[in-house]
């Protein structure tokens, strides 16, 4: 399907009314290749969305937006432990999860109700309640723009890190995800080491993977907005890291500053801490604001624009290097 002069309204979760000058969406790799090798030979800006829950626009897109709509699942290995699954980019995250959870087959559990594809999830190395997908990924089967060749990436290739692969960084731009490899396991054992989960759980002696994927959805719903009722992109900043003797120094001024251990010199430091600590917990301006129950997600309240998301974004990242010397990184790609 190819379409002039699209909106991308249903295409990013921040809710912006803007345009694509085409919008692209294909259903096999046959289709994508033949769109690579012939449609596509003049330098007309090229970008490659998901379900758009992680990105900025800034405003219209004068290129063409490319999407997937590759469906299929396939069982690619099976024993008695384990079965991994070949998954298309298009399909929708939760729906893989739901699918595998209510079939007895653990891993995806923790990360119930993210919003994304799965082409996606691959790129950005999802994860949540002590869970990231690298340790789930096989392997990533892409097509190169470039050339419209064919090229497989293992898991240990992907260069995987905290919500980051070799697809944003030295690769950026250059691959497109078309399967992913998933390896599940039939024997699951739950993971609720993280606090919030274990809590959530603290009635059930033994719970099942299903009581793991309904505990977060439960937690999930309580603390993050819904975009299709306020426009969000999840966690604005990315988690900081520091040097464990930068940290006691923070916390002989913020005594109740929390981290998480990374390494014997390095912690992490939750960004929503510091952005509450700068008061902007809550907050509204015009149109946008820093959610009340969880200030790393910036909502638009309806009508916003780019800018005015950008500006607050802006706002708070120089109000924490001012108050605690770190600087955010965003975890929202800016388009
Ligand atoms: C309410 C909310 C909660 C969230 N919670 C979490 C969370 O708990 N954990 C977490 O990790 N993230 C979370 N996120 C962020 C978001 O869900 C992830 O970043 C997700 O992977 C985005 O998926 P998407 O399909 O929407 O991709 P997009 O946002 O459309 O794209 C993300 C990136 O992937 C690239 N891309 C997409 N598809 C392909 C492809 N097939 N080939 C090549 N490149 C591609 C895009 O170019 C872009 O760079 C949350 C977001 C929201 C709105």
């Amino acid at each position: 399907m190819k379409k002039h002069n699209y909106s991308l309204l249903p295409h990013n979760s921040f809710g912006f009314d803007i345009e694509a000058d085409t919008f692209v969406d294909y259903s096999t790799e046959a289709e994508l290749i033949d769109f690579l090798r012939h449609n596509n030979a003049d330098d007309t800006p090229l970008l490659h969305i998901g379900g758009g829950n992680n990105l900025l626009f800034t405003g219209d897109f004068a290129g063409t937006v490319l999407h997937s709509s590759i469906k299929d699942i396939s069982v690619t290995d099976e024993t008695d432990d384990s079965i991994t699954l070949r998954v298309g980019s298009g399909v929708v995250f939760d729906d893989l999860c739901r699918y595998t959870v209510e079939h007895n087959i653990g891993g995806l559990e923790n990360l119930s109700l993210i919003p994304s594809e799965v082409g996606a999830a691959a790129i950005q190395n999802i994860g949540a309640y002590g869970t990231e997908i690298k340790d789930l990924i096989t392997k990533v089967d892409t097509i190169e723009i470039a050339t419209g060749k064919r090229r497989t990436f293992t898991a240990a290739e992907c260069m995987y890190g905290y919500r980051n692969s070799i697809f944003k960084t030295a690769l950026a731009g250059q691959y497109i995800v078309v399967y992913v490899g998933i390896c599940l396991t039939k024997n699951p054992k739950p993971n609720i080491e993280y606090a919030a989960l274990r809590n959530e759980l603290a009635d059930n002696k033994e719970p099942s993977i299903y009581d793991v994927r309904q505990a977060v959805i439960h937690i999930r719903n309580a603390k993050l907005p819904d975009p299709k009722v306020l426009g969000n992109a999840g966690s604005f900043f990315k988690n900081p890291y520091c040097t464990r003797s930068y940290y006691e120094d923070l916390r002989r001024k913020y005594c109740d500053i929390p981290h998480y251990d990374i390494s014997e010199e390095e912690v992490k430091i939750p960004a929503a801490y510091l952005i509450e600590r700068c008061g902007f917990k809550g907050i509204r301006y015009g149109n946008v604001g820093a959610y009340d129950k969880q200030p790393l997600v910036l909502v638009n309240y309806g009508g916003a624009t780019p800018d005015e998301v950008i500006a607050l974004a802006d706002n708070i990242e120089k109000s924490v290097l001012s108050e605690f010397g770190i600087s955010l990184e965003r975890e929202v790609i800016y388009v």
